[in-house]
């Protein structure tokens, strides 16, 4: 019981059934039909083991009706023999087949009763268990738990949207159904007391959301004023803004400001910058970088792989040193005194700003006055890597401002929840001169075709990308490890514990086949467990434009930036997640050359399948993309780390519950306002243990 989480008796209140048996009434034999499922009680007239074929105990009973019903075990023990023998008298709880040999039951539930034996008073519910914990065990502690635990009302009647049972009343419903409760709106939650039970829990959700602002309001950042004085003496931030190659778009502009304003106060910023990819979030990132400088104080730049922390290195670099700023470069595989000298200019505060990976929230990595922490791609990262770079100034008993990034926008029900606490900026404008990418979906038998169209862009001159899938669930795992250890410098040998190298042999094979395919054009070939020196030198054979085509898993996903890529090509697309996909497709169009992205399939396609990939080539909308993803996949992908360890919505589901859920938004501040305690109580009875995931 434990391992399932029921440890109190909330617990185990709060453990409700999957569906419910009906034993409450008794069907006459000669009214059953095919395929209903029923309960009849009668006497046995005969019981024997059959040889005929496979050995089987059958057993004859009829009731009042005189209709006669075959029972029939295939596996049994002698005892029942016993119990089911001529004369006595059963009840028995099964699915009716009606065939050749009449009406029959294969391996009902069977049980020895009295004539006139009282049937329960309540419908019997079926419990989510696991083999080690029988039905009957927890049927019987979780009606210990509803007899002897008082269930106070701890919200205030006007607290509640209008129609709902006390929560003592639905759970006692909930557990316990009368004999002919419609069973529909219980099994498909729409029942009132399931009502009562979503709206506790999102109820509880948003106080501690709530509580979890209030907290925060309460911590001190280093204010970060702007300062734009122009000229060659001016801010940096001026300079940079100045010294651009572009002028930004207007949301660019837009976010930046939304994030100088929280900069500018002493108290931390929380903010999200959402914009599809290729808006050019990079950028944003920079001038805020600047503010900080500026301010006197360091900025740390965190990203989730190796490839893609060096292209942001490369990118500020050739931003910020032409302007006198050195920007040093932390990731886990710079070791040694290169590291250690590294570290000690992060110290010292000497540097002003740090990009690195994983690496930068090492134990080892101490700041000397981090202002600003810019994680990009944060939905790759846990709570917990969040909370250490926050923790990176608490010697000051300050926090740095923080202000993440990502491709995939947060759907709406789902920022109102679990992001209620956070500040969204969104980028909703792609730079001028962009050509939408048009995208294909083939089945793999026209892969001649694919490879000539290849062919063809490198004449041009342009680039390509091919991508290979992990082959199976275990491989990707394995691969995203190796990339994360080796990005947060656990070195690869925990990566490879696990790893097939099926995505390896997907890779070098294609990488093989296309290079024999075509000759003269350079193909060079990347995935998670080159050496990190090798991965760099293909890079930037590519990036440089010296080579063509680039064969690549999915480390090529997130930030690679190579304006003059035009195809990309996707193998076994079916396999990618829809967001995934969309993230791939981001490297390709990021100029101004019209761009094709190619999704081949291995045939049949499931239908998730299906409904990805015509989402894909129906749009290249980032937001679109993602509420489909939701649509199709429900809301766990978004929630990533945050949900991992226990989901914290149980019961209600955000796209069903919405009304709920508008109603517990709007009550829970006024409850913490009102009546503190009553609120308190609430989140205590719902959440108690999974407080500190709703602060980060
Ligand atoms: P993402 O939002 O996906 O991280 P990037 O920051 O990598 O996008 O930007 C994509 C490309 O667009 C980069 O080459 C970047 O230099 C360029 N870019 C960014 N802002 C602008 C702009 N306002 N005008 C033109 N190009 C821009
Ligand atoms: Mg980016």
């Amino acid at each position: 019981m434990e391992r399932m989480g029921l440890a109190r008796d909330i617990d185990l209140l709060l453990h409700l059934p999957l569906r419910y048996e009906d034993e409450t009434r008794l069907q006459s034999i000669a009214a059953l039909h095919d395929g209903q499922a029923a309960q009849v009680e009668g006497v046995v007239s005969e019981c024997r083991v059959e040889a005929r074929g496979r050995r089987q105990l059958v057993v004859w009973m009829s009731d009042d009706s005189g209709a006669e019903l075959v029972l029939r075990f295939l596996n049994f023990y002698p005892s029942q023999q016993k119990t089911m023998a001529a004369g006595q008298r059963l009840r028995v709880r099964g699915e009716v087949r009606v065939g050749f040999h009449g009406r029959e039951m294969v391996h009902p539930v069977v049980k020895a009763v009295a004539p006139g034996e009282s049937l329960p008073q309540a419908l019997t519910p079926v419990y989510p268990t696991t083999a080690a914990l029988p039905q009957a065990y927890l049927r019987k502690a979780i009606t210990a738990a509803l007899q002897r635990t008082r269930l106070d009302e701890v919200l205030p009647p006007q607290a509640l949207p209008p129609g709902l049972p006390t929560l003592a009343d639905a759970l006692h419903l909930l557990h316990q159904p009368p004999p002919r409760q419609p069973l529909e709106p219980l099994e498909d939650r729409s029942h009132p007391a399931w009502q009562r039970l979503k709206f506790e829990e999102l109820l509880a959700q948003q106080l501690a959301q709530a509580d979890a602002q209030r907290e925060r309001a309460l911590l001190r950042a280093p204010a970060l004023p702007a300062r734009s004085e122009a000229g060659p003496a001016g801010s940096l931030h001026a300079r940079l803004l100045a010294g651009l190659p572009f002028a930004l778009t207007a949301a660019q502009a837009r976010v930046c400001a939304e994030i100088d304003a929280d900069l500018a106060r002493a108290h931390p910023m929380n903010r999200l910058l959402q914009g599809d990819v290729g808006s050019g979030k990079t950028v944003v990132a920079a001038l805020a970088a600047a503010r900080a400088i500026d301010a006197g104080w360091q900025c740390a730049l965190m990203a989730p792989t190796e490839i893609l922390a060096e292209q942001h290195f490369r990118k500020l670099v050739q931003w910020l040193e032409p302007l006198g700023l050195r920007v040093a470069w932390l990731t886990g595989s710079r070791k040694g005194k290169a590291r250690q000298a590294m570290l000690d200019q992060v110290a010292s505060g000497e540097a002003a700003l740090v990009v690195g990976t994983h690496a930068v929230i090492q134990d080892d990595v101490v700041f000397a006055r981090l202002a600003l922490a810019i994680v990009d791609e944060q939905h790759r990262f846990g709570v917990a890597q969040r909370l250490a770079l926050r923790a990176k100034l608490e010697t000051q008993r300050l926090e740095p401002h923080l202000l993440m990034m990502s491709a995939t926008p947060i759907p709406r029900t789902l920022a109102m929840t679990y992001f209620a606490d956070l500040d969204l900026s969104t980028i909703d404008e792609l730079p001028p001169g962009r050509t939408p990418v048009v995208t294909k979906v083939f089945a793999d038998n026209r892969r001649a075709d694919v490879i000539a169209r290849i062919a063809e862009e490198a004449a041009r001159g342009r680039q390509v990308y091919w991508v290979c899938p992990l082959i199976e669930d275990s491989a990707e795992r394995a691969a995203s490890q190796a990339d994360a250890d080796e990005a947060s410098g656990k070195g690869r040998s925990a990566g490879r514990r696990q790893n097939p190298m099926l995505d390896l042999q997907n890779a070098t094979e294609t990488h093989a086949l296309l290079s024999a395919a075509l000759p003269g054009v350079m193909v060079g070939l990347l995935h998670g467990r080159m050496p990190a020196a090798e991965k760099a030198a293909v890079m930037s054979l590519f990036t440089g434009g010296q080579m063509s085509v680039l064969v690549a898993t999915t480390v090529i996903e997130v930030g690679v930036d190579v304006p003059n890529a035009s195809l990309m090509v996707i193998e076994h697309a079916e396999r990618f997640g829809l967001s995934q996909l969309h993230q791939l497709r981001g490297r390709v169009g990021r100029g101004a050359v019209a761009s094709v992205c190619v999704l081949m399939y291995t045939p049949p396609l499931s239908d998730t399948g299906k409904a990805r990939l015509r989402a894909m080539a129906e749009t290249t909308d980032g937001f679109e993309i993602a509420r489909r993803d939701l649509e199709i996949r429900g809301p766990g992908e978004f929630l990533g780390a945050r949900q991992s360890g226990d989901a914290l919505l149980r019961f209600a589901d955000l796209q069903q519950d919405s009304a709920l859920l508008e109603w517990a938004r709007r009550v829970a501040p006024r409850l913490w306002a009102e009546e503190p305690a009553a609120a308190r109580a609430q989140v205590h009875r719902w959440l108690a243990t999974k407080q500190e995931f709703l602060k980060a």
